[in-house]
């Protein structure tokens, strides 16, 4: 059996990095720690480094250890002007509705921001879903209880869905759930995934590679 789903990352993968939006969420975390938390900028960079390697994302941290409510933090970190950085991309839209399979927006951010980001991008139609982080309990890709919770959902196979995300580690826990792999941003393929692609935009091509019999 062939895939059937595919799950896109959103951020750094539907657009590239070069696009500065995760640099504007970077700083706003940073903020809203040193604001809520009355950390200094530096004291506040190396927890966020120490957080990201123990609980995937700032936030888990932040939620264990300093009770911080997750809606808060999040509406807070994604107020940024996205419309000033993405614009609606026509190609990426075409190749989108060109692909036959069943298309899901799986990301670490809000629903909020999610949308947001679709919409600038002029894709949103593409997607049947968007599952964004209240929707898996605030639990982060790459847990590997994030990527449970979302084929819980999905009610499809892991053999049937490619996952599609600029992050190794996210990839890895997918792939040892039986889900398959492409990294975006990367033209070497990282042990442990099984294509890489430079660009969102070489995603038809690497799939007829993999569905070739
Ligand atoms: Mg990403």
């Amino acid at each position: 059996m062939g895939l059937s789903h595919l799950v896109f990352d959103l951020d750094n993968t539907l657009y590239p990095p070069t696009r500065g939006v995760v640099e504007r969420v970077d700083t706003l975390i940073t903020t809203f720690m040193t604001e809520r938390l009355g950390m200094t900028a530096r004291a506040a960079d190396a927890l966020r480094a120490r957080y990201r390697e123990e609980f995937g994302t700032t936030l888990n941290g932040l939620m264990r250890d300093h009770g911080v409510s997750p809606d808060e933090y999040l509406a807070s970190v994604h107020a940024i002007e996205i419309e000033e950085l993405l614009a609606p991309d026509a190609a990426l839209l075409a190749m989108l509705r060109a692909l036959p399979h069943e298309k899901i927006v799986f990301t670490n951010g809000s629903s909020a921001h999610a949308e947001r980001v679709l919409a600038c991008l002029g894709v949103r139609e593409c997607f049947v879903e968007v599952y964004s982080l209240e929707r898996v309990a605030y639990v982060p890709k790459p847990e590997r209880a994030a990527f449970e919770s979302l084929l819980r959902e999905i009610e499809v196979p892991a053999t049937r869905c490619l996952v599609i995300d600029d992050r190794v580690d996210n990839l890895r826990t997918a792939g040892a759930l039986g889900m398959r792999t492409l990294l975006v941003g990367c033209a070497a393929v990282p042990s442990g995934i099984d294509v890489a692609v430079a660009s969102i935009m070489d995603l038809p091509e690497a799939l007829r590679s993999m569905e070739e019999p």
